[in-house]
C-alpha cells in the first residue's frame, strides 16, 4: 500500500506529519491547517511526541475548524500538564467546537485505530523526569492473519470446516508488522528500538556531532545507526533552520555512502510544504553516489 504522507518539519518552528490513509497525525506544529486546507478534515487520530510548542501550537487551529463529535482524538503523554491545560483553554476559546477527545498515554499502550491497525506509545528519551512520561515516541502497526504452520497442506474446505467449529484463532495466527515509526524529538537513534519497523521518521537536528545537544540527534550518528536497520525507507526530518538545503542533501547523501546504506532516504527540508513525501526523490537510494547527476548515468549504464 503506498503511503500518502503529507509533512512539514523545521526544529524549533513546526514538526507534523499526516499519514493521510488512516487520518493519522503524528505531531501537531504550527501551519498544519493553513498546509492541509481541506484536507484537515481528514485528520481523526493525532499523536503528540510532547509539549513543545514546535509540536502542539498547531492543534488549536486544527482543532476549531475541525473538531467535532470526538474527533479528533488526541493522544498525548500522560503526565504532561500542558495538554489538559490547551484542552481547558481551548474549550473556553472555541466553546462552539469540538469536543475532540483528549486522553493521555502510557507508555506500552497501544490504540485501535481500524480493525486492523493500531499505535503503540513508548517512552521517548527525549524529555526524562523520573518515572514520569513526558514524552513519547509512536509506531503504525497492523495486524496480519497468516495460516497456522500445521496446517499447511490442507484443503481449503477442511479449513473453513475447522474454522466454523473453533473460530479463526484455531486456523490462523496473528503477525504485528511495524509499518511506520515516527521518533518525535529524540537524542539518539537506537536501532533495537526499531528493529522490524519499515519505514523509519527520525529526527535529525543536527549535521555535525560537534554542534548535537543532548535531546537531539545528528545526521552521522542517525544514519550509521540506521544503517543496521532493515528499513524500508528512513525519512530525516527536524532538521536546524541554520542549514541550507543543498547543504542537508549532500550531507545526507555523503553519510549515507559512508555508512552503505540499503534502502532510500528522504529528507523533509526545513520550510517545506510536502504534500504527497514518499512520491517524491529520495535524496539518496541504494547503488548511488556522491552527486546525483553521476549517479543517474549509473543507473542508466552510461558509466
Ligand atoms: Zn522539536
Amino acid at each position: 500500500m503506498h503511503l500518502t504522507i503529507a509533512a512539514a518539519s523545521t526544529a524549533l518552528f513546526s514538526t507534523w506529519v499526516f499519514v493521510e490513509n488512516f487520518g493519522l497525525l503524528f505531531d501537531a506544529g504550527d501551519g498544519i491547517s493553513a498546509s492541509l486546507g481541506q484536507k484537515g478534515r481528514k485528520v481523526r487520530h493525532v499523536f503528540v511526541t510532547h509539549a513543545d510548542r514546535d509540536h502542539v501550537c498547531g492543534l488549536l487551529q486544527l482543532h476549531q475548524l475541525n473538531a467535532r463529535d470526538g474527533i479528533p482524538h488526541i493522544f498525548y503523554p500522560k503526565d504532561s500538564g500542558s495538554f489538559p491545560a490547551l484542552k481547558d483553554f481551548m474549550e473556553k476559546f472555541d466553546p462552539q467546537s469540538g469536543p475532540a477527545t483528549w486522553r493521555g498515554l502510557a507508555p506500552g499502550e497501544t490504540v485501535p485505530l481500524d480493525k486492523t491497525h493500531f499505535i503503540e506509545a513508548r517512552t521517548s528519551e527525549h524529555v526524562t523526569m523520573g518515572d514520569l512520561t513526558k514524552s513519547l515516541d509512536y509506531t503504525l502497526c497492523a495486524v496480519r492473519r497468516s495460516l497456522r504452520p500445521e496446517l499447511t497442506g490442507m484443503n481449503g474446505a477442511e479449513i473453513g470446516a475447522l474454522r466454523k467449529e473453533h473460530g479463526e484463532d484455531a486456523v490462523t495466527e496473528p503477525q504485528i508488522e511495524k509499518l511506520v515509526g515516527y521518533s518525535g524529538d529524540a537524542p539518539q537513534l537506537r536501532p533495537e528500538r526499531w528493529s522490524g519497523v519499515k519505514i523509519l521518521f527520525h529526527e535529525a537536528t543536527f549535521l555535525a556531532p560537534e554542534t548535537a545537544r543532548s535531546s537531539h540527534s545528528n545526521l552521522p550518528d542517525v544514519i550509521a545507526s540506521a544503517a543496521q536497520l532493515d528499513l524500508e525507507a528512513l525519512v530525516l526530518l527536524h532538521f536546524s533552520a541554520r542549514y541550507k538545503a543543498d547543504e542537508i542533501v549532500q550531507a545526507v547523501r555523503q553519510h549515507a555512502a559512508a555508512a552503505k546504506v540499503g534502502f532510500p532516504v528522504f529528507v523533509i527540508l526545513p520550510g517545506q510544504v510536502y504534500s504527497d513525501l514518499l512520491s517524491t526523490e529520495p535524496v539518496w537510494e541504494p547503488g548511488c553516489f556522491l552527486d546525483r547527476e553521476d549517479c543517474e548515468e549509473r543507473q542508466e549504464g552510461l558509466i
